[in-house]
């Protein structure tokens, strides 16, 4: 019987969640979706150490900003929970399984100090071998339950010495699994090593806790990043030691994100020096704060669009995409091998599309908060004439200022190139041109083309001469459409100031 798809996104709450992150985070999400399926989320959060405060809030938050809803696991609840690994290890989910391998013999008890390893690491150099790992060759020259008697064993757990718990690698075993984004993965078992599984805290590591949870959470595929490649044939052994190989999930590592340049992984730190966000959300902590996405007038659809497309493609031009389109166009055979160059300009290049999507009065929505009580008319106006010439919402209200009041300076690069000495002449002669016309755009793009072609003027220096008047600018939208949304009789006022001041200007 076909297993119903399951997967899940298992991070550490180890700081806040870069880009990767969320990008491994849809595949999932998406997979699941396609396949009517679940998305689970579940919090890796075993190691102690690396524990950050916030982190897990963050991640939900992001998730949630994202549009990317778990259907099961932390914040969604579940059957098979409990979804925090911290929990799972309260309620001795790990140990029966570290039992269970150790009475099969497919894991030992080590009892090596740290200063035991070193000297094993130092000799093994010293001799000259290929690896100085703890494995198949190695084992039995430590002080492990192979090469202790079994009352030795006994006592050492018994007087509380610390120990840990060793998956024991066969030797010149070929490892072989299928990952759906790279093809057949090979390795021969002699060159890893012997992985720590368990600690006498009762602590798992993240190799056991995380394949006993994709068992018991009967999880069907594992979608995750490429660094966790290398750990996909002791995760298979696992399967097969712990007798599930039946029940083992499909593996597909998703390739990484790399700089701009191409040089290397896209790092948290590329971020801000490069001027743009790595993270969903702001992150701020004592010790560090990144910009985010939302904060930096990304729309969320358009985030996600972005980071879609950073390893995978639909195989057609289309480039835009809902998440529901996401949803429906999504495979993991789409996915490349390769690593995905992160593009800032493409990034920007997706709000823009979005933005542009949006009505008028959609935009006036949000801009209206920040817009000191302008009406909606007028807001859905400047809207409607911005929307082509900006990258973010904010831009709008800045940009477009003089839609809102007289410019209180006039470009003084244009002024010096392009007000002539007949300039306050043409605009005076505009003022009564317009004080009698219709205002409205294609009226005053009437009877502007009338005046300037019984004065045999060009169509450049009159034009330019009232854009300056009205907006202070050299260039901009549509003149005759900014009139008539600001009105006659600001549209006169300006074009009376221009003249006074206009020629006031330094001309150098
Ligand atoms: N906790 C791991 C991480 O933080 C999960 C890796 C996996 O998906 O297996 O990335």
């Amino acid at each position: 019987m076909e297993r119903k798809v399951r997967v899940r996104f298992a991070p550490s709450p180890t700081g806040p969640l870069h880009i990767g992150g969320v990008r491994t985070a849809l595949y999932n999400y998406l997979f699941a979706k396609k396949h009517n399926g679940d998305f689970l989320l579940r919090i890796e959060d075993t190691d102690q150490a690396r524990y950050v405060e916030g982190a897990e809030k963050y991640i939900i938050d992001a998730l949630k900003w994202c549009g990317i809803t778990p259907t099961e696991g932390v914040g969604a609840g579940g059957d098979l929970g409990p979804y925090h690994q911290s929990e799972r290890k309260e309620q001795g989910t790990y140990k029966k399984y570290v039992d269970q391998l150790l009475e099969s013999g497919h894991a030992y008890y080590a009892f090596d100090t740290p200063e035991e390893l070193d000297a094993m690491r130092e000799r093994l150099k010293a001799e000259g071998g290929h690896s100085q790992q703890y494995d198949s060759a190695s084992r039995n020259s430590m002080k492990n339950s192979l090469t202790l008697s079994a009352e030795e064993v006994q006592q050492k757990i018994e007087a509380g010495d610390k120990y840990v718990v060793r998956i024991k690698m066969p030797r010149n075993e070929e490892i072989k699994f299928k990952d759906i984004i790279r093809g057949y993965v090979v390795v021969d078992s002699s060159n890893l090593d012997d992985k720590v599984l368990f600690k006498s805290d009762g602590m798992p590591t993240y190799h056991l806790a995380n394949v006993v949870d994709d068992y018991l959470m009967k999880i069907t595929h594992v979608i995750r990043g490429e660094e966790w490649l290398p750990s996909g044939p002791l995760h298979v052994l696992l399967y097969r030691f712990l007798g599930w190989e039946n029940e083992m999930p499909e593996f597909a590592h998703l390739p990484l994100i790399l700089k701009p340049n191409g040089n290397g992984k896209l790092s948290k730190r590329d971020g801000d020096a490069g001027g743009f966000p790595v993270f969903p959300i702001e992150w701020k902590s004592e010790e560090e704060v990144f910009s985010g996405y939302r904060e930096s007038g990304y729309f969320s659809e358009a985030h996600i669009n972005m980071l879609a497309f950073l390893g995978w493609n639909p195989g057609t031009e289309q480039e835009l995409f809902s998440l529901e389109e996401l949803v429906q166009e999504f495979s993991l055979e789409r996915v490349g091998k390769s690593g995905a160059k992160f593009d800032p300009d493409k990034t920007k290049w997706f709000n823009e599309q979005y933005l542009r999507a949006k009505s008028n009065e959609e935009l006036a929505e949000l801009i209206k908060p920040f817009a000191n009580n302008a009406n909606d008319e007028l807001l859905a106006g400047v809207c409607g004439l911005m929307k082509e010439r900006v990258s973010f919402t904010n831009e709008i209200l800045e940009k477009g200022k003089y839609l809102f009041e007289a410019p209180t300076a006039y470009d003084a690069k244009t002024v010096k190139k392009k007000w002539k000495d007949d300039s306050s002449q043409i605009v005076a002669d505009l003022i009564t041109v317009f004080s009698n016309t219709e205002f409205n755009n294609e009226a005053l793009e009437t009877a502007f083309k009338e005046y300037i072609e019984e004065k045999e003027l060009g169509f450049g220096k009159p034009m330019i001469a009232i854009r300056l008047a009205i907006t202070g600018e050299g260039g901009g939208p549509s003149l005759f459409e900014i009139m008539e949304l600001i009105g006659k009789e600001e549209s006169i006022n300006r074009l009376k100031v221009g003249i006074e001041n206009i020629k006031k200007e330094p001309v150098a």
